[in-house]
């Protein structure tokens, strides 16, 4: 049986970890496809409700499927704080709850830390729907929302400066889809130095190439839709803590009672995505540096947003706080929106799509497509010019990828 090591790396822990307890000895972890799990007996059920009995009742409160994702990316974002303690049992370290969606992992953290009267400061540059709850939901819950533009140190430390009592900072890096990128051991120092916590969603990097924990933050939320299940065939979030209390307790409570769990069938596909993580990683990494710097070697291209170009202004934060640069770019067209629908209607392997972080390169120009009903001057102050293109490139051979965007851009 496998025993689990602090030592072993990605590949390892993803295949391997929680993995153990199959009572039927099935080589792949079966689908637990059911609402409800009999009681043995009286006692026994009464201390699995009681949470004292190890043990599952009831699928919204708890299913092997759930927790046995749950339990693979917790330590893959806890890896090194996991290398740090190796002796510790993993759940004491670094606990995760798995979601129906990014957004209801987003939104459980939100309500499950802030209540009326709280201040939460939050980056401005955050993926859309985030930034939809802060400015308009939060606030007609008596949540105080405080923006910050300036992402550097300096923006965040004003922010905290003018707002001393804020609970919890939230940020996005790299963000969804400036790719704008934020100091994470500076503003965990900071929240922490003003008694707040840190949130960071780190959909866009993945634990394969940024690990917010192990810079400080208290939680990590993901979008498990995108890179950690990989082929875009299933919805899903994630919320993982370095304070297992959290997870355990409060947020379990808020689980309990909101119910945004994803069904054993999403949780069961998103964890054979996994297997393949590090893998599709490396190839996306790879794919993503070289089309980069295609890209900003094209005369059809006026400027390329990707953390690992050493011309890009997050370049020496990706460097100190990043492990690989991800897949993850955007890059502004000269000819604006003429030039964004040309390129969507010419590609012919990259996928017109939202979403990103599948095996298949995804392409969206979102001032022609997602940002279409929003106004240019709110646009405009979100960084999303009009020619600016997003790209989630994939593991397709690389040679093809820059064929297609080469007669694309033509
Ligand atoms: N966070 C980021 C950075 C995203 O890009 C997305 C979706 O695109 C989400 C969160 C929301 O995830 P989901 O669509 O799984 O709810």
């Amino acid at each position: 049986m496998y025993q689990y090591s602090a030592n072993h790396s990605i590949s390892t822990l993803v295949t391997h970890v929680g993995e153990e307890e199959n009572p039927h000895h099935t080589h792949v972890t079966p689908i637990y496809q059911t609402s409800t799990f009999n009681f043995p007996d009286v006692a026994t059920g009464a201390g699995i409700v009681a949470r004292t009995e190890p043990g599952y009742y009831y699928t919204r409160l708890g299913n092997p499927n759930l927790e046995q994702l749950a339990h693979k990316i917790a330590v893959l974002e806890g890896l090194d704080l996991l290398r740090n303690r190796p002796d510790a049992d993993p759940a004491s370290l670094v606990r995760g709850q798995v979601f129906g969606s990014g957004m209801a992992a987003i939104t459980a953290v939100l309500l499950s830390l802030l209540k009326a009267g709280d201040t939460v400061i939050a980056q401005e540059a955050v993926y859309s729907a985030t930034f939809t709850f802060l400015k308009e939901i939060a606030p007609s819950l008596g949540i105080q929302v405080v923006w910050v533009r300036d992402t550097r140190p300096e923006g965040w430390e004003a922010a905290f400066n003018a707002h001393p009592g804020a609970r919890l900072a939230y940020a996005e890096t790299p963000a969804n889809p400036t790719m704008d990128l934020v100091d994470l051991k500076a503003l965990a120092e900071l929240a922490h130095h003003h008694g707040a916590w840190l949130a960071v969603d780190n959909t866009f990097a993945s634990p394969y190439c940024q690990r917010p924990l192990t810079l400080g933050a208290d939680i990590v939320v993901h979008s498990t839709t995108k890179f950690l299940s990989g082929h875009g065939a299933v919805t899903g979030g994630v919320v993982v803590s370095s304070h297992p209390d959290y997870i355990h307790d409060s947020l379990y409570k808020f689980v309990k009672v909101m119910g945004g769990i994803p069904s054993p069938f999403d949780a069961w596909l998103s964890h054979l995505g996994l297997k393949t993580f590090e893998l599709r990683m490396q190839r996306h990494c790879e794919n993503a540096l070289q089309v980069a710097r295609f890209l900003s070697d094209h005369p059809s291209v006026a400027t390329v947003h990707y953390p690992g170009l050493e011309s890009d202004p997050g370049y020496e934060i990706a460097r100190r706080q990043m492990l690989n640069f991800g897949a993850m770019l955007s890059f502004e067209l000269k000819g604006g929106m003429d030039a964004g629908i040309r390129l969507m209607e010419r590609v012919r392997l990259a996928t017109l799509a939202v979403s990103l972080g599948n095996v298949d390169t995804l392409i969206s120009h979102p001032a022609s497509m997602t940002h279409a009903p929003v106004s240019r001057e709110d646009r405009l102050s979100q960084g999303i010019t009009d020619g600016l293109v997003r790209f989630s490139v994939g593991i397709e051979n690389l040679p093809d990828i820059l064929a297609d965007l080469e007669q694309g851009l033509q």
